[in-house]
């Protein structure tokens, strides 16, 4: 059988943030609107500070505005809260977004949500959960959302395939769960507890990794032809002694068997920070009543 094709997720986030761009030049120039972003940070994870630094980027970039809060880990929570009900009253910012994990004196749900939820630009708050679910206009968050546009570029409709999501996280595979059904797919939301993962995954037409357990799904988990999406970020050393970055899915095992597969680095990873930037346009078209974009 033919190896499977690789889903580019660098070009598709780079057309996406090139579409989020142009619809910034537009509704600048049509509006005198340029929508903002509002990214906190608390304490020093490296990690999170490069996540931070790159979305800030990221979003100018796309001729958006960015405002970046860094906090010392000593933050209180009525602290954080005292600067989430500002940014969420200041007029120049329409997404907010608290780059977790948060020290642990801070309780992450109360601060989600303490933002409001029009400026949820992350999708995490209940009342944006809600309209997922619902079929309401939603904020959707920006890795699962990510997931089924690279999904619907190799697919096109996905009405009526058997869908497979493993991992039950409220930020990926919940929310992936709810986007799945909306596109009319059977869908199937395993987990730890789940009974037999090697069968349940063999089922999926659409398979979408996102437990953060290296190279855990193996080549003879996937359906032939099967299109898998691999959420996993996991860091490994190899035999050499090297650290490298590797998915969820042994990809060298997948590649030989799925129809389509996305790799580690360079898949979902990169939509996600060019979801968000679409996010924070929509919410700012939302805000000012004006008809949202098209992106
Ligand atoms: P969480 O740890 O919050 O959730 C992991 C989920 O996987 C849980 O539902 C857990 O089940 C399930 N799980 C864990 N181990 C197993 C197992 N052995 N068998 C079956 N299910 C299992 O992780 P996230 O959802 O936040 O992230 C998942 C992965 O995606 C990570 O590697 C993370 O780094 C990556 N990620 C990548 C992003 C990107 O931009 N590309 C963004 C966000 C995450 P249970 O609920 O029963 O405990």
């Amino acid at each position: 059988m033919a190896q499977a094709s690789v889903i580019d997720g660098k070009a598709h986030a780079a057309q996406l943030r090139a579409a989020v761009a142009a619809a910034a030049a537009s509704l600048k120039s049509a509006h005198g609107a340029v929508p903002g972003l509002a990214a906190v940070l608390v304490g020093e994870d490296p990690a999170s500070q490069v996540y931070v630094r790159n979305k800030g980027i990221a979003t100018r970039e796309a001729g958006l505005r960015s405002f970046e809060h860094r906090l010392p880990a000593s933050t209180g929570e009525a602290e954080l809260l005292a600067l989430i009900d500002r940014l969420n009253k200041d007029d120049a910012v329409d997404g907010i977004l608290v780059q977790l994990p948060l020290p642990k004196q801070i309780d992450p749900q109360k601060i989600i949500d303490a933002i409001d939820p029009a400026k949820d630009v992350d999708g995490f708050h209940v009342e944006n959960v809600g309209h997922l679910w619902s079929g309401g206009k939603a904020l959707v968050p920006g890795t699962p959302f990510g997931c089924l546009l690279l999904l619907r570029a190799t697919l096109g409709s996905l009405v009526g395939a058997d869908a497979v999501v493993l991992g039950r996280s409220n930020i990926v595979g919940k929310p992936m769960a709810a986007l799945l059904l909306a596109e009319h797919c059977t869908v199937t939301l395993a987990h730890s507890r789940s009974r037999d993962l090697p069968a349940l995954a063999r089922r999926a037409d659409i398979l979408v990794a996102a437990v953060g357990r290296a190279e855990m799904v193996r080549g003879d988990w996937i359906k032939p032809g099967a299109t898998v999406i691999d959420v996993g970020i996991n860091r490994v050393t190899g035999a050499d002694g090297k650290s490298r970055l590797v998915g969820d899915v042994a990809y060298a095992e997948a590649v030989e068997v799925a129809g389509a597969i996305t790799p580690v680095p360079g898949g979902v990873g990169p939509m996600t920070i060019a979801c968000l930037l679409r996010n924070t346009l929509v919410a700012g078209c939302r805000r000012r009543g004006l008809p949202e974009p098209g992106v």
